[in-house]
């Protein structure tokens, strides 16, 4: 349960607050053509060094399949082509507005473009609510989303980055919106939270995962993707049970399961199956790898390595259990997504029940801390 009395959470403000940074968001991949729509339109062709300014709507075509192709083909990639903006502050893609600068990036051995919204990091959060959770859902769930993601994007900024942009538009990185993806209550959200992030035990930035259903209990990063982050709990979360996806079961015949088994010997541990029969040694919900024998050869492998194979359909969660039943594989699972930090699903229930943000926040990432990173 909460334990409200005795929060360790406190809210540090720095010393001098540097001012919102801007994130680079990779919106559009391997587009042929690009139409890029807005009122007095800033166009920079970078690898012309030209300006060049429009007055009313103006509506710009690139077409990346053939001219960039044969225009920069001396020039190595990825290569920032363009970049537009307009004084409105918005610039449209298709039917979609953006805040910020839109820009064009020639990919290596593609006859294509993708696009990069340059946008201030708040901004980004009040569109990014609706997608990773919904718009409508309590504002102190919202606030608590806004921290998490804001904290996810502003640990990736402060990473020495080597490409053209900081974060991905998908459930790789988070799903960001468009304008018209922010509410009064996203508004709400992002402004009540400016510029607060989750810093682990050190101080240091540490990256605020999230998923959206748990199924009883979350997974630390290492138990999923390997990597030790600081201040990760596994935490038992049973506000999300009577929401989303249902508890879910299937089967993984004998031989996908010695393939899928090779395959993640291959690609995470370097090794392979010797033998074509599996014998699985017990497991429970507790396990986050599983136990197997090919032949005489014990392997221990993640489940969400597993996962990553199989796919989301065959198993939505990480927080599953596997068992023999007629010579075929069962999983019985709980819950949807990674199951790392905060259960989307339970902070709308807790909300619900009248915690705010930093409750929600501490709930999850017990060991974390708020701090002010910067203010407008
Ligand atoms: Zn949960």
């Amino acid at each position: 349960m909460l334990r409200t009395g005795c929060l360790l959470f406190l809210s540090l403000m720095t010393s001098a607050h540097a001012s919102v940074p801007s994130v680079k968001v990779l919106i559009a991949k391997s587009l042929k053509n690009v139409t890029v729509e807005g009122m007095d339109l800033h166009k920079t062709i970078h690898t012309q060094r030209s300006k060049q300014q429009y007055y009313g709507r103006k509506s710009i075509v690139f077409n990346c399949q053939n001219n960039l192709k044969k225009k920069l083909s001396f020039i190595p990639r990825p290569l920032l082509v363009a970049s537009l903006s307009s004084p409105t502050g918005l610039v449209s893609w298709g039917r979609h507005k953006y805040q910020g600068e839109l820009q064009l990036v020639s990919q290596a051995h593609n006859e294509s473009c993708d696009l990069i919204n340059a946008i201030p990091l708040e901004a980004y959060i009040t569109t990014l609510l609706s997608k990773e959770m919904n718009g409508s859902w309590p504002v102190e769930a919202l606030k608590a989303q806004a921290v998490a993601a804001r904290t996810y994007a502003y640990e990736r900024l402060q990473r020495k980055n080597n490409g053209l942009y900081d974060l991905e538009s998908s459930e790789k990185d988070q799903v960001s919106g468009t304008f018209f993806d922010a509410t009064e209550k996203t508004l709400k959200a992002s402004r009540e939270t400016e510029g607060e992030i989750l810093v682990g035990p050190s101080g240091k930035v540490s990256p605020a995962f999230f998923h959206s259903k748990c199924g009883g209990k979350t997974l630390r990063p290492d138990q999923v993707w390997g990597g030790v982050e600081e201040g990760y709990r596994s935490v038992n979360c049973t506000f999300c049970q009577k929401t989303g996806m249902k508890d879910w079961n299937g089967k993984i015949h004998n031989r996908k399961l010695v393939q899928m088994v090779d395959q993640v010997l291959k690609r995470y541990y370097s090794d392979a199956m010797a033998d074509q029969e599996i014998k699985l040694m017990p497991d429970s919900l507790e396990n986050s790898e599983l136990r197997l024998y090919a032949g005489d050869r014990l392997h221990i492998i993640k489940k969400s390595y597993l996962r990553n194979l199989a796919g989301r359909e065959a198993l939505p969660s990480n927080n599953f259990i596997m068992s023999v039943k007629n010579k075929e594989f069962h999983v019985e699972g709980h819950g949807y997504g990674h199951g790392v930090g905060m259960c989307q699903l339970g902070a709308l229930e807790l909300a619900k029940r009248g915690y705010d943000y930093r409750q929600i926040l501490s709930f999850y990432f017990p060991r974390h801390k708020i701090k002010t990173a910067y203010q407008q």
